[in-house]
C-alpha cells in the first residue's frame, strides 16, 4: 500500500454566479485535475420565500454535470425528456453528451417557502470518444444510494460513484470515477483505497483532518500524489467529498457550458445549439 500524500492545498473563494447564487469554489478549478472541471458547493445559503433562484434552460455538451444535494430541494427537466426532484441525499448524474438543453431551478414548493440550500455540482470531462455519446440521465434517490459505517461507528460515507469500505455505488459512469462523502466523528480515522492509476482530490466542507499527517481544513480543496490509499484522522470531526478519476490527457477547449477538444468542435456546438440541433 503506498498512502498518497498531500500535494497541493488549493484555496476556495465565495462568487455569485448569475442572478446572485452564491457558490464556494475552489480557486482555478478547470485546469487543476483531470478529469473533473468545475467544483461548486452551492450555498449554504438561507433563502427567505420566493428568494430562491436556479438555472433556467441552458445547454451543455462534451461533459457530464452532477449535482448532489445536502440540503433544500431542486427541480430539473431537459430536452431528451427526462424530469425529477433533487431532495437532500439525492443525486443526478447527468451525461450531456452531444448535447442536452436543461433547466435546474428550486422546487416550487420550495422557492414559495424559503429554506437553506446546500449542495454540489461538479463537472466530470468526457474522453473524445465519448464526447458526443448519447445523453444519458441517472437521477438516484437518496434512499438508494449505499451508506456504510466502519466498524467503530465513527465514520459514516455515502458511495455516489465508485467503493467505499465495502460499499459498491449503484451509479454507471462512463469513466471509472469515485465519489464518496465521508462523514468522520471526532477522535476517528479511516483508510480509503482508490485505484493506483486515477487522479485524487479531497474537498472539505466541514471541520479538519490530517491526510497522512498534513492538517487539510474546511473550505480547502487537496490534491493527492499518487498511491493506492488514503489514511485520514480527525480530531475535531470532519465532512468531505473524495473525488477521483482518470487523467483524460487530451486538449481541452471550453467556452461557457461547452467542452470539447478543438476551437472548430467549440464553433460547431454553438451553431448547433443557434440552429436548434444541438439537442
Ligand atoms: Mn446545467
Amino acid at each position: 500500500m503506498v498512502k498518497r500524500n498531500v500535494k497541493t492545498i488549493v484555496p476556495t473563494h465565495t462568487v455569485l454566479e448569475g442572478g446572485g447564487f452564491k457558490v464556494r469554489r475552489p480557486v482555478a478549478m478547470g485546469s487543476l485535475m483531470s478529469p473533473f472541471l468545475l467544483l461548486d458547493e452551492m450555498g449554504p445559503v438561507n433563502y427567505g420565500p420566493r428568494e430562491a433562484i436556479g438555472a433556467p434552460s441552458h445547454p451543455h455538451r462534451g461533459f457530464e454535470t452532477v449535482t448532489y444535494m445536502l440540503e433544500g430541494a431542486m427541480q430539473h427537466s431537459d430536452s431528451a425528456g427526462n424530469s425529477g426532484d433533487l431532495n437532500p441525499g439525492d443525486v443526478q448524474w447527468m451525461t450531456a453528451g452531444r448535447g442536452i438543453i436543461h433547466s435546474e431551478l428550486p422546487h416550487p414548493d420550495f422557492y414559495q417557502a424559503g429554506g437553506v440550500m446546500h449542495g454540489f455540482q461538479i463537472w466530470v470531462n468526457l474522453p473524445a470518444k465519448d464526447k458526443m455519446m448519447p445523453p444519458r440521465y441517472q437521477d438516484i434517490p437518496s434512499n438508494d444510494l449505499p451508506t456504510v459505517v466502519s466498524t467503530d461507528g465513527k465514520v459514516w460515507a455515502k458511495v455516489v460513484a465508485g467503493e467505499a469500505m465495502g460499499a459498491k455505488a449503484v451509479i454507471d459512469t462512463v469513466i471509472p470515477i469515485q465519489f464518496i462523502h465521508y462523514k468522520m466523528q471526532a477522535e476517528s480515522n479511516v483508510s480509503h483505497a482508490v485505484a493506483s492509476d486515477l487522479n485524487v482530490m479531497v474537498y472539505m466542507f466541514g471541520g479538519s483532518a490530517k491526510i497522512n499527517g498534513k492538517h487539510v481544513k474546511d473550505g480547502q480543496l487537496v490534491l493527492l500524489t499518487e498511491g493506492s490509499e488514503i489514511d485520514l484522522v480527525s480530531n475535531e470531526g470532519a465532512e468531505f467529498l473524495v473525488l477521483a478519476g482518470p487523467e483524460i490527457n487530451e486538449p481541452i477547449a471550453r467556452y461557457g457550458p461547452f467542452v470539447m477538444n478543438t476551437r472548430q468542435e467549440i464553433n460547431q456546438a454553438v451553431m448547433d445549439f443557434q440552429n436548434g440541433t444541438l439537442a
